[in-house]
């Protein structure tokens, strides 16, 4: 592979790729096979690389065309070197381009606007165009046909550095139907062969389902094939966690749970139920459910060795009894200990929120509420706090490190090596996803590691958040005050509740975001 050097654009070379060959001009293919040694056909992306070629030559004759190409130098530069393969980025950029007609010195986007003029400098746009200071507004005739459908971009795009991070709930769905402002979005994202423009992935707090089942329900919804992958349910960064993956887990929530659980990496999960029929004394709020005979002692139980709390379970006495024998007996419910082990087995827990919102006028109970309900009666009983071996679901930091990592992911799997530099977050909840972009940008400053350097909040007024309304508040001091909803261990920062645009819908903040990073729209 040729590496850039100097001012020399030297395009990377694979030997024996078979290059598609697009019609180019012949003076177009000298220039593109000068630009490329090795190379016995018209050079892959060769309308960037002739346009480039033609620029470079225009820009030794003192027009006016040195800053484009120095953008498209600084663009080759930053990806095609360092870790970039030909063979990885190439193909996409020749799939991307339509076929260019013999001859032919421009493009134009899906409005017919004048976004790529090729190889004549009295056309470029660094001289005249559109919108241009000085320009006229007038574009040359486009030789493409009018292309239907706004993401059916004749695009010389280079690859994103940027990704999404969207919730679900409130910004594409309320209940199960689509927002209509997500499919408008969608159309700006994806390609014309159904794919993605930019990595995406969908963060939500739910979790009381799997997520191929959330991804096969969000792919009906917008429209494209949404991976499981891309899906980042309350529990997923639980697949971190890799320490306790072996170890017998007591599971809690609902839905299919063992399912779950074991989709996580946990290969040894009893669940609440199983455990209460194992020790049917254990349970005994419910008189209809207490045993009519004392049954035998046993001893042959494993001992378990962790407790995950995935969602709020259905019958919480039952379950914060149980999680409670477990914690207490460390692990053996049929004996009894004197004092409890402290610290004591690990937790690990997702969906902080303490309440959320349905059908109801009035919000429901939340799995934050019950984790509030689990470190209530363990301080009450112990004296002590309970500690979380992990906590994750927005607004921790796990998960959205978790996010990053998948975003990255999904990035080199479509042949993107750029590295993804910004993150944009867009939600409906200021305490979870507004507070949890904004502390993950914190973190990111401080961060040494890692590809990413900024984490955008982008609010949307199509779900819990409005404009009208209040907004989340501090803890309360002395009793007085406003409430606070957010986790004991999330501490509480109010100016990370500032979300950095706030917008009517996702549409709006995606069209923000192509702008800003100075994609077409
Ligand atoms: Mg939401």
């Amino acid at each position: 592979m040729h590496q850039p050097s100097g001012d020399r654009l030297t395009p990377p070379v694979t030997p024996g790729f078979p290059w598609p060959r697009l019609p180019v001009a012949p003076e177009e293919r000298i220039l593109a096979q000068s630009l490329c040694p090795g190379s016995s056909a018209p050079a892959p992306g060769d309308r960037r690389l002739v346009g480039s070629a033609r620029r470079k030559a225009s820009e030794s004759k003192g027009d006016a065309c040195g800053p484009h190409l120095r953008h498209l130098r600084h663009l080759w530069r930053r990806h095609c070197g360092g870790r970039r393969a030909a063979d990885t980025w190439w193909p996409h950029t020749v799939a991307q381009v339509p076929p260019l007609a013999p001859g032919a010195l421009s493009a134009s986007d899906p409005q017919g606007r004048w976004i790529c003029p090729v190889g004549n400098p009295e056309s470029s746009p660094c001289v005249r165009g559109p919108g241009r200071p000085g320009g006229g507004d007038e574009a040359p005739p486009s030789p493409l046909p009018r292309l239907r459908g706004r993401s059916h971009l004749p695009s010389v795009q280079s690859p994103p550095t940027f990704g999404f991070l969207l919730d679900i709930d409130g910004v594409l769905v309320r209940g199960h139907q689509v927002i209509p402002a997500a499919r408008e979005a969608f159309r700006r994202l994806v390609d014309p062969q159904g794919q993605l423009r930019v990595p995406v992935v969908f963060v939500t707090n739910a979790g009381n389902m799997l997520q191929r089942s959330k991804a096969q329900e969000l792919s009906a919804l917008l429209g494209f094939q949404v991976e499981p992958d891309q899906v980042i349910l309350s529990h997923s960064p639980m697949k971190l966690f890799s320490q306790h993956h072996d170890k017998r887990m007591l599971v809690s929530g609902q839905g299919p749970l063992v399912e779950n659980a074991r989709a996580l990496g946990f290969k040894h999960v009893v669940t609440v139920d199983e455990l209460r029929a194992a020790f049917p004394v254990l349970d005994m709020v419910d008189l209809q459910r207490r045993p009519k005979t004392t049954p035998l002692p046993r001893n042959d139980f494993p001992a378990i060795e962790g407790v995950l709390l995935l969602g709020e379970p259905v019958r919480w006495e039952t379950s914060l009894q149980l999680i409670m024998d477990i914690l207490l007996s460390d692990g053996n419910p049929g004996t009894g200990l004197a004092t409890a082990p402290y610290p004591h087995l690990p937790v690990l827990a997702s969906n902080t929120d303490l309440l959320w919102m349905a059908e109801a006028k009035m919000p429901r109970f939340g799995h934050g509420t019950f984790l509030l309900c689990l470190e209530a009666v363990y301080r009450k009983v112990t004296g002590r706090e309970l500690c979380y071996a992990g906590l994750m679901g927005k607004p921790s930091l796990l998960t959205y490190q978790y996010a990053e990592g998948l975003l990255a992911r999904q990035a080199a799997r479509r042949g993107w090596a750029a590295p993804i530099r910004s993150l944009y977050a867009v939600g409906d909840n200021p305490m979870s996803d507004i507070y949890g972009a904004n502390l993950f940008h914190q973190h990111l400053q401080t961060r040494r590691e890692g590809a990413a350097r900024s984490c955008t909040a982008i609010l949307v007024c199509t779900g819990v958040y409005s404009p009208q309304a209040p907004g989340p508040a501090a803890p309360a001091l002395g009793g007085e005050g406003p409430p606070f909803h957010g986790h004991r261990d999330l501490g509480f920062n109010p100016g990370l509740l500032q979300a950095a645009h706030v917008v009517s819908d996702v549409h709006e903040a995606v069209r923000l975001v192509l702008g800003k990073e100075g994609w077409a729209l």
